[in-house]
């Protein structure tokens, strides 16, 4: 998370017995208002994005579903062939039967009993199919219920990742209005120049025109300060830019050095 976007102060490390240099105050302030700002803005331009994805999470489980149902729709029309097959094959059996009442020779006998032997075995096959074919649409029945179950539940999810979405561009909307006035507030009270170069640097930095320095160093672009500079940052009493990137430079004392001085 971004830093608190309502807390324009510079905060309560800076210690109370040095006066930080007032617009120096104001432009790290400035600055955390601005992060924040363009996180909220980020996050606004997200959105849509955010809206395909869950769209897509629903496509998916949809499509889930109708694949499991086109499966069963296939099995269950495989079936319905097999009885037609089936039935084929019974009619067969049953009049070979009625012939085999009617057979004048030993070899037209022979010959009847293969044609029923044939139809039986058929009649097996596709009986053991059929039922092999059941089975199977047992198991198919359960995936189409098990992803109907799973599409209502990521519907919900949805649903709720649509709803806290809204309440979150609401209080983006309200956060970047709240910025907006807080960042005119400080704007109207810093010095101009500064002012110019604070944008002149941030539209050069990626957004980021202040810099802490600390053992020395310029943490962003982690050039080592002249000492004499490093001295002077330390005290935040001056506006003093890091030579390398020109970021405005500020100083945190460690809450037991700032116990230690004078
Ligand atoms: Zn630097």
């Amino acid at each position: 998370m971004a830093p608190e976007p309502g807390s324009a102060s510079a905060g309560p490390f800076f210690s109370s017995r040095h006066p930080m240099h007032a617009d120096l105050e104001r432009l790290i302030a400035l600055q955390r208002l601005d992060t924040s700002a363009e996180a909220a803005r980020k996050k606004l331009a997200d959105e849509p994005e955010r809206e395909r994805s869950l769209d897509a999470r629903l496509d998916a489980a949809k499509h889930r579903v109708a694949s499991a149902k086109e499966r069963l729709a296939s099995n269950q029309n495989a079936r319905r062939a097999m009885e037609k097959e089936l039935a084929v094959h019974q009619g067969r059996l049953s009049k070979f039967r009625e012939q085999a009442m009617a057979v004048k020779t030993n070899q037209e006998y022979h010959a009847i009993q293969h044609e029923i032997a044939h139809a039986q075995a058929q009649i097996k096959t596709h009986e053991d199919q059929m039922l092999e074919g059941m089975l199977e649409a047992d198991e198919l029945t359960t995936a189409v219920k098990s992803a109907e179950t799973d599409a209502a539940a990521e519907q919900k999810g949805v649903d709720a990742d649509r709803k806290a979405m809204k309440a979150e561009h609401v209080e983006l909307q309200h956060s970047l209005e709240r910025m907006s006035a807080e960042r005119a507030a400080i704007i109207g009270a810093l010095d101009k120049q500064l002012l110019h170069t604070f944008e002149q640097v941030a539209k050069k930095r990626h957004g980021v025109a202040v810099a802490e320095a600390k053992d020395g160093i310029c943490t962003i672009c982690h050039v080592r300060l002249r000492p004499q500079v490093f001295n002077t940052v330390r005290r935040n009493e001056e506006i003093v830019q890091c030579e390398s990137c020109q970021r405005v430079l500020y100083f945190v004392p460690a809450p037991a050095a700032t116990q230690a001085a004078t």
